[in-house]
Order: structure tokens, then C-alpha cells, then sequence
């Protein structure tokens, strides 16, 4: 006899290709987006509801849904963007969900504190404390973990005293509704002009993505901060997220923002503590967090009512995840717009390629913001050329950086009693330390990276791996004794002759090593705002975001070094972080200079940025993308292949480029040494794929890795649209 059953597809937190099939038991509630646990093999797991339907019963005997787990539901809209994004980013589904369910880890409100799996590697455990570690992926108070697990609390007890699980305690706390005319501005012509174009995009109420482009200091900020109120307004339970590159700079959106809807958004970054990513995640997935200011991984909460996306400085190369689950989350919430159908606004003065090219071809909308707010001016751009201007030596023979143009720059904005950046996007003292007597060079011992001389802290950092040593007074290689010289400029170096020749100025350096967290970066910013700092020596911790108003020169000490590389985006990195930089200057009535210092003044990128000629050189590029069929033009993914022995590896490389499917319309080149062939003690070997945009990417790389047998002992990672190579 047959009967109609209950059948639900569970993806559960493992790498498994696809969702498993349960049976749903009869006095078992569940819908879509529930929690459960289910037997797998001998073990229990958790999974996530992703499908639930009526089935005639098979000759199959399906497993029933062992429990449901009293945690919040994923919203459903949430869990269909998480199974794309996985199959996007060629991810298994467990995997990617595990990822976007981490917040669970920390335990429920309700119970005080919950037991979580530790990283200890187990050693002689019993196979009844092997099924204890096996069920604590997500904390569970000692309870649940024991019945889960079917053994006695005591288990779980003598676990955590061996330090195999650990405790994490919770907190509760409600969440503030916005008011989206708490504080109303008065926008002026051009932005209330922008704006009008905005709210004609808003009311068609469908997908439209929007580029918003305008100089730095033009209230771009100010004018999509008028859309996020208007959703906010039109649906008293819209969610808003705003997407930010990093969390130097949400200190300073986190005020205005509570300036202009009376309430602190909720924050989502790195710095949040695990108590407070459970309760952000469960607020987001009920609905009632509703203004969201995060960094990329923002992406993925449980957004239960999604109703708009700000993307701003949206070509910031920090959107791109580049460990684990590698995902450009642009790019991803553009998709997440598209499936539901709304608005989502790219913010920038410096477009992406791939952004500038959808609003030139008409694919996106595109606002534009032509003026600064005020009187404030773009800067006058100086090229030095540092062939004809090398900087003279110091009174100690050392080598200097600032070129004679620069110093006298640098002395009339003091006259002036104005405020200097000098901008370096290179950590420490030195990029490199050799040794005098016998040419070597000091080296990270698990990469073949240089380490980077930091002098403030008298040790030698491999800023790849994070590996850091005293410098040694002998070179280690000859023996010989204070013979290793540092070479070339960090900020730190920058410093020392900054203090040597302006001895009267307050010079400091902002970089993360000075600023590590969100509270020393804004007391550092407060001090530029306050004048207690005349010359600000910064990396790209700075080139964003501040408006210092009494800062009126910026010099970049050296404009060619993002273009050394040969890498994809170099030029594009190049010149949207020169042109952030220069845009620091000026930003209020007095009127900015900006001076770079290059060995190459004739190249595109310099000759763009001096003639203030953004679409010159966005021509420039796109004709040379344009000619190798690279992204916007081509699609592109790589796969990196690492291994502790190289000999496997090489092997593994020639079978895997010996599989490659003959498809029309996609190459693939490599096996190369990958750009950093050694990293922490693997080695790297890396394949590009480039297809031609109507091509189906993810379904050719799927079939050509499921081709061959990746040995246990090579780490394969996939990275669709990768960032640099
Ligand atoms: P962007 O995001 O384009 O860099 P912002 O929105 O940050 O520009 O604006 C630059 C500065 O000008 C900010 O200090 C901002 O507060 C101020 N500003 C912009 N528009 C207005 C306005 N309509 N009224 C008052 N101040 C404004």
C-alpha cells in the first residue's frame, strides 16, 4: 500500500554536493528555513530546510528528521540567495550555509551560556566523546550537546575541563527603529537633482541598479542616504543594508548615519564580538534590525525584508573575499537585487571597470554628481619626475624620498598654517633588508616573500603570513656583523626624515599598524581634525572617506608603485587609489595641490590623473581589457592548486591541464607558478580561465574538476572573478 508523505530536502553543515532527502514525521512541524538535526551515517548533523513537499512513498527508505532546532529560521528569500551564491562561488551547499550560519555559534538568549567545539585536535578520545565533538559545530547548552550526542551530561562536562569544547556566554538586547525623517538636509541643486533621479528609479519599485558618481566631497553620501530614508519610510518594515569596504570607515558613517535617523545602525564587521553576532543575526533574520551598516560579509545575514543595497565606494578592492569562500560581494548583491527585484545603489568617485562599463552600456542607471559641495575645489596636480628631481641625500648620507619640489610644497602649506598628507601604501621602515657583505636577502622562512623591516618595533614582519623576527645584528647567511641594509621607503622611513627636515611640524603615521582598531583610528582622525597633527604620513588606511578641512597639499612619494606587477587591475588600483588620495586635498573653501612623485610621467595613468581626465584614462583601460577579452569584457576564474610536495603537485598540475575540456569560447592558461608559488610551507600552482561573457563558467569548471581526482593531499580553490594574478 502507498500513502502520501512528507519529504524534505536538508543541506547539511558538510561538504556535500547537494541537499539530502528526510522524512518528515508526522508530529514534526517544519517548514523552509528550519533548523534540524538528521542522522547521517552513524552520526547526527545539522542541517537546514531547504524544499518541503508531498511525495508518494519509494521503495527507498528515507531517514525521518531526527529534531528541529529552536533556533531562529533562515527567512526564505535569505536561504534561496545563500544556495545561489553557493553554486556561484562553486561551493558545496553545507559549507557555504555553515559559513553563513556562524553567528549561531555563540549560544541562544534564552540559555546563559552553551559549550562549542575547540580547535584542540582530539588525542585518545572515547568514541562517546568523538560523537560529543562531532554534534558541537554550533554552540548547544550541555543538554542538548548530551542528548544529541546520546550520552550523559558528564561527557560534555569532562570535555570542556579538557578544553575540547568551550563556554560562550550571550547577551540580549533590543534594537532601535530608524526614523527616515529624524533629521532632514537641505540638498543643493545638483544633489537635489540627483536625487530626483534616484526617487524616479525607487518608485518603479523593480531591480535597477544604480551607479552614483561623483567627485569625493560631492554629498554622494549625503544624497543616497535620501533613498535609504525613502525605504525606510515606504515600508515600515523594510531592511536597508549599506555595504562598506572597511571599518576605519564606519566610524565615520556611524555618526552621521545617527545624526540623520536618530538611531545607531547596526554594525556588522569583523570587530563585532561573538555575543553580539547572534544577536544582530537573529534580529536581522525576525525583521526588526532594519538599518544595516556592514563590511562584505554583511552580505549574508538573514535579511528577512531586504528592501534596498548601498554599495559605496563600491571599487573597493575589499569587497572581494580572498580566503575561504572567495566571492566579490559587489558583484553577489547585485545578484541578490536582481532575484528580488530591487533598487541597489554603487557609490563612487573612482567607478570599478566592470560598474563604469554596465552604466556606459546602459545597464545600470547613471547618476552623476559633477560638483564638490560648497566651494570646495578638485586640487591642482603636479607631476614630479623623479628622473630630473632625485631627492639629494641626507646629512648622514642616507638616502631621502621627498624631492626638492615636494619639500617646497611641504614648507609653504606649514607657512600657511595648513595640514599635509603624505601618502605611501607601504608598511614599516623598509620593503626589503639585504645583507652588505655576502647579497642576501632576508626572507620569510615559510614564503619566498621579503620581510619587511618595522623599525618602531625593531623586528623584521612577513606581512604575508603575519611571521615576524628581531632583527638580528649578524646576517645570518655570513656572519658578518651590522652588515644588513635596509632598502627603500616605508611610512616609517618617510617619518624619520620628515621629523629631520621639518624638526617644528607634528608628524604621525596612520597606517593599521599605528591604528589598529576602530577607536585609535578615530582619535587619530580627531587629531587631524583638530589640528594637533600638521603631516599626516598614511597608507590606504587614509586615502578614503575623511574630509579634513584645513588639508590642503597631498604628495604620494611614490605614484608608480601599484603600477610594478603586471597584474589585471594595477592601473585601475593605481589610479583610483592616486585619485582618492588627491581628492583628500581641498576639501573645503581652500584650495588644494596634489604632487606626485613618479619615474614614469608619460605614462597613461599619471598623464590621466594630471589632466584630472578620469574618462581618458577609463578609455585607455577598457581598450587594453577590451583587447585581451578580460573582465567587463570576458569572464574570468583561476584555480589554485596548493601542496606541501611539489612533486605531487607538478604532477596533478599536467593531469588536470591534460583534462581540460576543448570548449569554444574559453581558454585556460597555467599551470603557472602561482604569484606567491610559496606560501606558509605549500606550494602554489595556479590555472586562469577567461570565457567569453555568454559562456556558462561555473557549469565548464565543474565539469572539468569533477573530471580528474583531486588527491587528498592538494588543497583545490576556485575563485570566480578573481580580484588580482
Ligand atoms: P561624498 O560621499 O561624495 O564624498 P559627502 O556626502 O561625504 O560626499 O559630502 C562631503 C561633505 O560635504 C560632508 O562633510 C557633508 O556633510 C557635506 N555636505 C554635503 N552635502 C551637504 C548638504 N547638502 N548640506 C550640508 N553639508 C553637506
Amino acid at each position: 500500500m502507498t500513502r502520501s508523505i512528507r519529504c524534505a530536502k536538508v543541506a547539511v553543515l558538510a561538504p556535500m554536493e547537494t541537499p539530502l532527502d528526510y522524512l518528515v514525521p508526522d508530529d514534526l512541524a517544519v517548514s523552509v528555513g528550519d533548523h534540524v538535526w538528521v542522522p547521517l551515517g552513524y552520526a547526527k548533523i545539522r542541517g537546514l530546510v531547504t524544499e518541503i513537499s508531498d511525495t508518494i512513498e519509494t521503495e527507498f527508505k528515507l531517514k525521518p528528521i531526527a529534531a528541529k532546532i529552536d533556533d531562529e529560521p533562515v527567512p526564505a528569500a535569505s536561504l534561496r540567495f545563500w544556495l545561489w551564491a553557493a553554486g556561484w562561488t562553486l561551493t558545496a551547499p553545507g559549507t557555504f550555509l555553515k559559513g553563513c550560519l556562524q553567528a549561531l555559534k555563540t549560544p541562544k538568549a534564552q540559555i546563559k551560556h552553551g559549550f562549542v567545539r575547540t580547535g584542540a585536535e582530539p588525542v585518545k578520545l572515547t568514541s562517546k566523546q568523538m560523537r560529543v565533538l562531532e554534534v558541537a559545530v554550533l554552540p548547544m547548552s550541555a543538554a542538548e550537546l548530551a542528548q544529541a550526542a546520546g550520552v550523559t551530561v558528564g561527557v560534555v562536562q569532562t570535555l570542556e575541563k579538557k578544553g575540547y569544547l568551550e563556554r560562550v556566554e550571550f547577551t540580549t538586547q533590543g534594537f532601535d527603529a530608524p526614523d527616515p525623517d529624524f533629521m532632514t538636509p537641505t540638498l543643493n541643486d545638483d544633489q537635489a537633482a540627483a536625487d530626483r533621479l534616484l526617487e524616479m528609479e525607487w518608485d518603479r519599485q523593480v531591480f535597477s541598479p544604480v551607479l552614483l558618481d561623483g567627485v569625493t566631497g560631492s554629498g554622494k553620501t549625503e544624497v543616497y542616504l535620501e533613498t535609504v530614508a525613502r525605504a525606510l519610510r515606504d515600508d515600515p518594515t523594510a531592511q536597508v543594508m549599506i555595504l562598506l569596504p572597511e571599518i576605519a570607515l564606519t566610524t565615520a558613517v556611524m555618526g552621521r548615519l545617527k545624526r540623520r535617523f536618530g538611531v545607531d545602525p547596526v554594525q556588522w564587521h569583523s570587530a563585532i564580538s561573538p555575543s553580539q553576532r547572534r544577536r544582530i543575526w537573529e534580529g536581522i533574520a525576525r525583521g526588526e534590525a532594519r538599518l544595516i551598516v556592514g563590511a562584505r560579509s554583511a552580505l549574508f545575514l538573514p535579511y528577512a525584508n531586504l528592501k534596498l543595497i548601498v554599495i559605496d565606494e563600491e571599487h573597493d578592492g575589499s569587497f572581494k573575499q580572498e580566503e575561504g569562500v572567495r566571492y566579490q560581494a559587489r558583484d553577489l548583491a547585485v545578484m541578490r537585487a536582481h532575484q528580488e527585484g530591487f533598487m541597489v545603489v554603487m557609490a563612487s568617485a573612482t567607478p570599478s571597470l566592470e560598474t563604469l562599463t554596465n552604466a556606459q552600456k546602459g545597464r545600470y542607471s547613471w547618476v552623476r554628481l559633477e560638483q564638490r559641495h560648497g566651494t570646495a575645489q578638485l586640487p591642482d596636480i603636479d607631476l614630479v619626475d623623479m628622473k630630473a628631481h632625485a631627492p639629494e641625500a641626507g646629512p648622514t648620507g642616507d638616502k631621502w624620498w621627498l624631492s626638492n619640489p615636494l619639500v617646497k610644497e611641504i614648507e609653504a602649506t606649514l607657512a600657511r598654517r595648513e595640514q599635509v598628507l603624505l601618502f605611501l601604501n607601504r608598511r614599516g621602515y623598509a620593503p626589503l633588508v639585504l645583507c652588505r657583505a655576502c647579497g642576501e636577502r632576508m626572507t620569510s622562512p615559510k614564503t619566498d616573500s621579503w620581510l619587511v623591516e618595522h623599525r618602531a618595533t625593531g623586528r623584521l614582519v612577513c606581512h604575508l603570513t603575519g611571521f615576524s623576527m628581531k632583527k638580528p645584528d649578524r646576517c645570518p647567511h655570513c656572519g658578518a656583523l651590522d652588515s644588513l641594509t635596509s632598502i627603500g621607503p616605508g611610512v616609517e622611513r618617510i617619518l624619520e626624515e620628515v621629523r629631520e627636515r621639518f624638526p617644528a611640524a607634528r608628524a604621525e603615521i596612520f597606517s593599521s599598524d599605528t591604528t589598529p582598531d576602530a577607536d585609535s583610528s578615530a582619535a587619530l582622525i580627531k587629531r587631524v581634525e583638530d589640528h594637533e597633527t600638521d603631516i599626516l604620513i598614511a597608507t590606504q588606511a587614509a586615502a578614503k572617506g575623511h574630509n579634513f578641512l584645513n588639508l590642503t597639499l597631498v604628495g604620494i612619494v611614490d605614484a608608480d608603485l601599484g603600477l610594478k606587477g603586471g597584474d589585471l587591475r594595477a592601473a585601475e588600483r593605481t589610479f583610483q587609489l592616486l585619485a582618492q588620495a588627491t581628492g583628500r586635498a581641498g576639501r573645503a573653501e581652500k584650495a588644494g595641490k596634489a604632487v606626485l612623485q613618479t619615474y614614469s610621467p608619460e605614462h597613461p595613468v599619471m598623464q590621466a590623473l594630471k589632466a584630472q581626465d578620469r574618462e581618458a584614462f577609463y578609455a585607455y583601460e577598457q581598450m587594453s581589457r577590451e583587447i585581451a577579452q578580460f573582465p567587463p569584457f570576458g569572464r574570468l576564474a583561476a584555480v589554485i592548486l596548493s601542496a606541501k610536495d611539489n612533486a605531487l603537485l607538478n604532477r596533478f598540475g599536467r593531469e588536470l591541464s591534460l583534462a581540460i575540456p576543448n570548449t569554444e569560447g574559453i581558454d585556460v592558461y597555467g599551470p603557472a607558478d602561482a604569484p606567491l608559488s610559496l606560501v606558509r610551507g605549500m606550494w602554489r600552482k595556479r590555472f586562469l580561465v577567461r570565457a567569453d561573457r555568454n559562456r556558462d563558467l561555473q557549469g565548464f569548471m565543474t565539469a572539468w574538476l569533477k573530471s580528474v581526482k583531486t588527491p587528498n593531499a592538494i588543497r583545490l580553490v576556485t575563485d570566480i572573478e578573481p580580484y588580482s594574478f
